[in-house]
């Protein structure tokens, strides 16, 4: 579990901004849920054999006796959440949210027991053109981000009738093969086959590879919805590659699923994954409503974004306030709160303590404010500032505390433009 120190928060924070701007930009509107369930709840949405819910839960009795569990996802909260308030009585609806996650894993980088997701849900829709406009929302995001080089993997899984049969044919596979699995896997192959496709170790991926492959197994239904998919992504211009060994480590997903990977980060290769989940809801007991979502891990975007140095840099003063003397270090907390409300928006830092000029100017020059303003005993006399820029020529000026104002609102005009100014226009 992390701190997340200045500057990295800045970039945090920009990534947050971007993300959500771009989320609300395609009328989606935030749920904010609370980081504690019922642990039933994640068992029984997740599904009882999977690493999730075999290993990784933060469980524990509150006391009442109840058992609780810290969220190691959202998406369970999330229908809990809209069967609750009764989002989903013939309505359609588009949710994201943002926060924290926990799963018990061996900490690794890009891999942690705290971390932080970004996510998106859409209930009530059953064309693939909500999947659709969920992967290019997440492609925009990409672009916004100013991520050039991630990798889209698809894959369909079916319906779970469908899933049936394809179920029969991967048992008879890997009995075939028994010897060879290890033993998390002989014991999934009674339990739950497919998750052995979603295997980590890397003894098992030649036989994986070999396997028969589920998209040879779809029902026409399911597999015209991938077809139809496919074709609205390639008409996006976003290219898809279909990776039939694709399962995703949830039990709910049904037909199509897909991942964003990376090269990056080593082993930690899935930025964004997500699918479809049309079971779900009623499986919780709410009315039968396809759904599809995603989410995004944002310890592993943020570390994109830095090796790709696309954040804006993080912001410094504008002004550094340079008391000089005993009274002017009184009267400069008042002139800092008169520049502060005379220039909406100006970044001032004032030099708090008393110090000799030469080491206050020494810090105006660390802290990267463009501007000081210094105030001595002449200028406390004469109810003047001195304006220096610190950047540049260094010139500097007397100017009344009015023109100073004026000369400093002026000065942030034309920095309009300053690449920290705000989230990137791209979206
Ligand atoms: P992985 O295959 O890396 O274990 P996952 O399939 O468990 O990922 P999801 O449950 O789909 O991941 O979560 C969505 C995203 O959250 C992932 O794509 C990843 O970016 C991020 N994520 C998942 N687990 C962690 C973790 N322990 N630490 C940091 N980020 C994570
Ligand atoms: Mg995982």
């Amino acid at each position: 579990m992390n701190d997340v120190l200045p500057p990295d928060t800045w970039v945090w924070q920009w990534v947050e901004r971007t993300v959500a701007d771009v989320l609300q930009s395609y009328g989606y509107g935030q749920l904010r849920m609370p980081l504690i369930e019922r642990t039933e709840l994640f068992a029984r949405s997740i599904g009882e054999v999977t690493d999730i819910v075999e290993k990784e839960m933060y469980t524990f009795a509150d006391r009442n006796g109840e058992s609780l569990s810290l969220r190691p996802e959202a998406t369970a909260s999330c229908v809990r959440a809209a069967i609750t308030h009764g989002l989903l009585h013939n309505q359609q609806q588009r949710f994201w949210y943002a926060g924290p996650m926990f799963r018990y894993e061996r900490p690794q980088k890009g891999r942690y027991r705290q971390f932080h997701q970004f996510g998106a849900e859409a209930f009530g829709y059953r064309g693939p053109d909500i999947d659709a406009e969920m992967i290019l929302m997440s492609a925009r995001l990409w672009r916004a981000l100013g991520i050039p080089d991630l990798v889209l993997e698809i894959n369909s899984l079916g319906t779970s009738e469908s899933r049936a049969g394809y179920r029969e044919r991967l048992v008879e596979y890997f009995s075939a093969h028994r010897a060879a699995l290890d033993e998390d896997s002989r014991r999934r192959l009674e339990q739950n086959p497919l998750r052995i496709l979603d295997t980590k170790n890397p003894a098992l991926q030649d036989l994986v590879a070999a396997a028969p492959a589920i998209t040879d197994h779809l029902d026409t239904e399911s597999a015209e919805h991938f077809a139809a998919l496919r074709e609205m992504l390639a008409d996006a211009g976003v290219p898809a590659r279909v990776n039939t060994r694709l399962v995703r480590g949830l039990d709910y997903y049904s037909r199509t699923v897909f991942e964003w990977l990376t090269d990056r980060l080593g082993a930690q290769a899935a930025v964004c994954s997500g699918g479809r989940y049309d079971g779900l809801v009623t499986q919780l007991g709410g009315r039968d409503t396809p759904a599809i979502g995603w989410a995004l891990g944002v310890e592993r975007l943020v570390e994109i974004v830095q090796l790709a140095g696309s954040a804006p840099a993080a912001p410094v003063p504008d002004v550094f306030l340079l008391p000089v003397g005993e009274p002017a270090v009184r009267a400069a907390t008042g002139i800092a709160e008169s520049l502060r409300d005379a220039v909406p928006g100006l970044r001032v830092l004032q030099n708090c303590g008393a110090g000799s000029m030469k080491s206050g100017m020494k810090r105006a020059d660390r802290s990267g404010a463009a501007l000081a303003v210094i105030v001595g005993d002449d200028e406390l006399a004469t109810d003047t500032l001195t304006v220096k820029h610190l950047r540049g020529d260094g010139g500097q000026e007397r100017l009344d505390r009015p023109g100073a104002a004026r000369h400093l609102a002026e000065w942030l005009t034309k920095q309009s433009g300053r690449p920290d100014a705000g989230p990137s226009g791209e979206h």
